[in-house]
């Protein structure tokens, strides 16, 4: 009956064995490290495992809903061992995901290909690269993780959301979008003080890190739709449409759609050409003016961005082939009759073959740089007209997150959230 009272006597990581993982995890045995903590309860001495949020996995699989496994208890001093159930929640991985043969980190179309092949949604986050900010700074940096967390505790999302660390977008991916001067003075930490004001954040290793990162992950998803992994897949960061060719601009580093999109491009001459463009959906609060400025003269991407038409950018708006400036306050209704309009416009226009959005919920009435009004309930049938457009077309979506700025955070972290369960509810339905 083991009353459990229960001193911890140590703890420690180790590797789980087959025995304790799922008959579908048991070949990465050894790629899965647990915290175990040695218990003391009132009739031995054993080992539990704690870990769940501490579980390390340096394989290719993620556990999403929480599962049963048994732990072997031993009593090390005198040799019992007896088996009992514990639960694990989910099993993520602190660091990209690196390959078995070559221990080099995955590319972006390796991580692709070792996301499992899903119906529903395949995402990639980066929110295991903290960036050191001064205290006080109102970048939410930590509504990655909490969005991200939200996800992988929703037991609606078990079997349609699978998601994987971010792989780091390479330096030749990169200069696609990006100026070599650029990338050198953000690897080599050498960006002056006006470029780290116009970015908001300063330069650290981890932001460097982090970004190529966040910028990874929306190449990634890009491959994983394209190579026919999901039919959406997402990047739980990135929609930095901020950042321009030579310098980044309001919190954007890499401008992440517009790399993934060149990288399209170049992959899949076959698909991606003049005759079928990629569409950029932008419908984050701010207008995208670094991706404007980066497609102004290549009609093979073709960008659109519905915005606030007082919000920043200011001084540096760009022209995108189509900009929709909404008026303060506009509400639910309204903002999505146009929205109606513009797409079926853009879709019979263009018959574009790959699709971007730029999901940013700052157009949320609680934001706190947004100055539009839509609800909640707004943005998700925002969210469901993108998807139903995409999917009644059978076109391949990247979705990318985008800002999000209430005070607190709880509401855009909800509306972040909605994006991401609402394309993997509307995918897994696709399940026949
Ligand atoms: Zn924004």
């Amino acid at each position: 009956m083991a009353m459990r009272s229960l001193a911890a006597i140590s703890s420690s990581i180790v590797s789980l064995r087959a025995v304790h993982l799922p008959t579908k995890l048991r070949p990465f045995a050894g790629q899965v490290r647990s915290s175990v903590q040695l218990v003391r309860t009132r009739e031995n001495v054993s080992a539990e495992i704690l870990a769940v949020r501490n579980i390390r996995w340096t394989g290719g699989i993620k556990i999403l809903r929480p599962f049963q496994t048994l732990s072997t208890s031993g009593n090390p001093f005198d040799g019992t061992t007896t088996r009992q159930p514990i639960r694990c929640l989910s099993v993520g991985s602190l660091e990209p995901t690196k390959s078995p043969e070559s221990g080099t980190f995955l590319t972006t179309k390796g991580a692709a290909l070792a996301a499992k092949q899903i119906v529903g949604l395949v995402g990639f986050y980066s929110d295991h690269y903290v960036v050191p900010l001064p205290e006080g700074h109102r970048f939410p940096m930590d509504k990655y993780r909490a969005t991200r967390i939200l996800l992988e505790e929703d037991a609606a999302m078990r079997d349609i959301l699978a998601t994987y660390p971010a792989p780091f977008a390479s330096r030749e991916e990169l200069s696609l979008a990006h100026d070599e001067s650029y990338l050198e003075s953000l690897s080599t930490g050498n960006l002056d003080a006006k470029q780290q004001r116009a970015l908001g954040f300063p330069w650290s290793p981890e932001l460097w890190r982090r970004s190529q990162a966040s910028c990874g992950g929306t190449v990634a998803a890009m491959h994983a739709v394209m190579l026919g992994v999901a039919r959406a897949a997402a990047n739980i960061a990135g929609g930095t449409h901020h950042a321009f060719a030579g310098h980044g601009e309001g919190f954007c580093v890499y401008n992440d759609i517009a790399v993934a999109a060149l990288v399209a491009l170049n992959d899949y001459p076959a698909s991606c050409n003049l005759q079928s463009p990629i569409l950029v959906i932008d419908l984050d609060v701010h207008q995208g003016n670094g991706t404007a400025k980066i497609f102004e003269n290549d009609d093979r991407v073709i960008t659109f961005s519905m915005h606030g038409e007082k919000n920043y950018p200011w001084r540096t708006k760009m022209k995108s082939n189509y900009d929709v400036d909404l008026p303060d306050d506009t509400g639910d209704e309204e903002y999505l009759t146009i929205l109606n309009e513009q797409l079926a416009m853009l879709f019979d226009r263009h018959k574009p073959f790959l699709i971007f959005f730029q999901a940013g919920v700052d157009a949320l009435k609680e934001d706190s740089f947004g100055r539009l009004s839509l609800t909640r309930q707004g943005l998700l049938r925002r969210n469901n007209i993108i998807y139903s457009a995409c999917q009644t077309r059978n076109l391949p979506l990247v979705i990318t997150m985008g800002g999000g700025y209430s005070r607190p955070n709880d509401a855009s972290i909800e509306a972040h959230a909605d994006v991401y369960r609402s394309a993997a509810l509307r995918y897994g339905a696709a399940r026949s």
